[in-house]
């Protein structure tokens, strides 16, 4: 069945009142790659707007296996326990090799999926890490506006997501694993300098000894880093998620984060400082996507392509040329 075409102010409405089905259509139209769903989309995030923003964004990375999607389902339930409404998106550039998804797949958090006040979107499947980095922080004020007042922004801790989430979160939480490996298990200095805490996760078992081990080595190495901005100091603990022990004090320990920080000002600032960042990261990107995607400038890359590869031209004067052409076209 063939559904029927909302307006605008359909889409507003039903997001308003905390209708999932259109939340998810109006998601849907901001993942779309047509312009005239984008010109919807655009138009639906402006009327979100006013009532986005009261909810607490934490951002949740870590290796594959670490147990992010078993730890999710753990806090989640929390979460709704205290009466919460929870939202959990990713990034996940990676699935446009891999053609699916491999975080925020539905399948991952069962007993999550099932619970009405818990909203499960996987990442957007195609596009640039700018590209779909824009789209979740979209998808993050609609959410909020249809009453979601805690996000999760799941992302991988292998590549360069962990920035752009960084940038949309209040909170950011790195979740590894004991013992595997020599403690940093790829996991990039310039990760650990981002994290708010660091809980180990899979501290169950004949794991809790390791894991205890881990967590003082771990502390001893965030008292290296330089202090942070928001005057909090990031924090170790250990918890299991499968059990679900220490899970809830994690989420005790962001909340005491976001009062903190909300009566220092930081929290509202840091806000503003990744709103003005995010401005610049749209600009760059549609530029940089209306620049590639101009129909004659396609045809006059592939002739300039081949003159900097014969040395008939530099790189440098090919590029000014074609940023010349581009300029003059608008
Ligand atoms: P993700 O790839 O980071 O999302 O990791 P998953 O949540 O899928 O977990 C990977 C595996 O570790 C699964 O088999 C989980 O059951 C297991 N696991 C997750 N958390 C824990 C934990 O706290 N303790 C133990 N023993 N196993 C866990």
């Amino acid at each position: 069945r063939k559904r029927s075409k909302l307006t605008v102010d359909q889409y507003v409405e039903g997001i308003l009142e905390g209708n999932v089905t259109i939340l998810s259509r109006a998601v849907t139209m901001i993942e779309s790659s047509k312009p005239e769903h984008q010109e919807v989309a655009q138009q639906i995030i402006e009327k979100c707007v006013p009532y986005a923003g009261k909810s607490v964004r934490l951002g949740i990375t870590g290796v594959p296996g670490a147990g992010k999607s078993t730890f999710i389902e753990a806090l989640g339930m929390h979460i709704l326990k205290r009466g919460g409404k929870l939202a959990v998106l990713a990034i996940d550039p990676s699935s446009e090799r891999s053609r699916g998804s491999i975080l925020g797949d539905k399948t991952r958090m069962e007993k999550l999926s099932a619970e009405k006040n818990a909203y499960i979107r996987p990442s957007p499947s195609a596009g640039s890490l700018g590209g779909v980095a824009r789209k979740t922080r979209e998808t993050i004020i609609l959410c909020e506006a249809a009453g979601f007042d805690t996000i999760f922004i799941e992302t991988v801790g292998v590549g360069q997501s962990e920035t752009a989430v960084h940038s949309m979160v209040d909170f950011f939480l790195l979740l590894m694993l004991a013992g595997a490996g020599d403690e940093l298990q790829g996991i990039k200095r310039g990760i650990m300098e981002m994290a708010d805490a660091i809980a180990i996760n899979k501290a169950d078992g004949q794991n809790i000894q390791k894991a205890k081990m881990a967590r003082t080595e771990y502390r001893n190495a965030l008292h290296l880093f330089p202090p942070t901005q928001s005057g909090w100091t990031p924090r170790v603990e250990i918890c299991s998620s499968l059990f679900d022990e220490g899970v809830e004090d994690v989420w005790e320990m962001i909340l005491e984060y976001v009062k903190m920080t909300r009566e220092n000002g930081y929290f509202s600032n840091n806000r503003r400082e990744q709103s003005k960042y995010w401005m610049f990261e749209s600009i760059n990107e549609q530029l940089k996507n209306n620049f590639y995607h101009h129909p004659e400038i396609k045809g006059e890359l592939k002739q300039y392509e081949k003159k900097v590869l014969n040395a008939e031209t530099s790189s440098f004067i090919a590029a000014r040329d074609l940023l010349n052409k581009y300029f003059d076209k608008l």
